[in-house]
């Protein structure tokens, strides 16, 4: 069997970085995308080579038009073929009410999670599409369980982007599942990554994983074995769905 090709971006830290580790073991050759930590990303990439597989990080802002066509012609140079998209890449900001939240925030926010998930699913439908020639493929969103829950009180702004993540989801799966691509999303619940840092709350998993009816928080790879299964040829019949991996929350 050929070597499948994957993307992954914003694969250098947390859940991303935990997808790419699991793909590469799975056979994937992977590329990861990153905004500005060279460090981490060149890290994941190590530890994939050193345990046999291939892969190999690209420096893009997913916000960015000129960036993503660069991020997906490095896809075709290096790697060949893309079969699998994982639109990982997401910031939130500092907590605060939505009385508080100016344009700037509002833009940058939906300018990495909601922007640049469309333009990362244009590049890959594009190559995938069997209406334009390719062998078809399968995206995975990383939506949040924050879109059904709103983040009230915390990042209301990046609630609402996971949201349009899934309205994308369900929309571009009807779009292109009559093209051989097939469009899912994980929601995750509350993991132990470093985005909880950025919200100003490091420790903000341990503070809030009581109202978790598993009472705890969850690990990256325990988000990254959705993502794999949702693009796995077990997931075959599976376009448009969600899975939640939120401890029941
Ligand atoms: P993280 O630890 O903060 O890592 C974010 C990753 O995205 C990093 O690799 C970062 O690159 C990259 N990135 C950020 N902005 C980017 C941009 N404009 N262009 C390209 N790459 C960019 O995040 P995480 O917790 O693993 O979250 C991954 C995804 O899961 C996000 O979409 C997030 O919304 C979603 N999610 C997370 C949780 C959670 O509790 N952790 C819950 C629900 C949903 P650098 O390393 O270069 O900065």
């Amino acid at each position: 069997m050929s070597r499948k090709v994957i993307l992954i971006t914003g694969g250098s830290r947390g859940i991303g970085a935990a997808t790419a580790q699991l793909a590469a073991t799975q056979g994937y050759a992977v590329c990861i995308s990153y905004l500005g930590n060279r460090a981490a990303a060149d890290e994941v990439v190590q530890a994939i080579l050193n345990a046999g597989g291939e892969a190999i990080a690209v420096q893009a802002d997913v916000s960015s038009q000129e960036d993503v066509v660069r991020l997906f012609g490095a896809v075709d140079q290096s790697l060949g073929d893309i079969d699998a998209l994982v639109n990982n890449a997401g910031i939130l900001e500092h907590q605060m009410r939505v009385e508080d939240m100016d344009a700037g925030r509002l833009a940058r926010v939906f300018a990495t999670n909601v922007t640049g998930s469309f333009l990362c699913a244009r590049e890959a439908v594009r190559r995938m599409s069997t209406a334009r020639g390719g062998r078809g493929g399968s995206i995975v969103n990383l939506s949040s369980i924050a879109a059904k829950l709103g983040a009230p009180n915390e990042y209301v702004d990046y609630a609402a982007s996971k949201a349009a993540i899934d309205a994308m989801t369900i929309g571009l799966a009807k779009e292109v599942a009559a093209e051989g691509i097939r469009v899912n999303a994980v929601r995750p619940g509350v993991i132990y990554t470093e985005i909880h840092a950025s919200g100003g709350e490091p420790g903000r998993v341990d503070r809030v994983k009581e109202a978790v009816p598993m009472k705890r928080g969850g690990d990256a790879i325990e988000v990254a074995n959705a993502v794999l299964w949702l693009l796995s040829d077990q997931a075959s019949y599976t376009t448009g769905s969600f899975i939640d991996v939120a401890g029941g929350r």
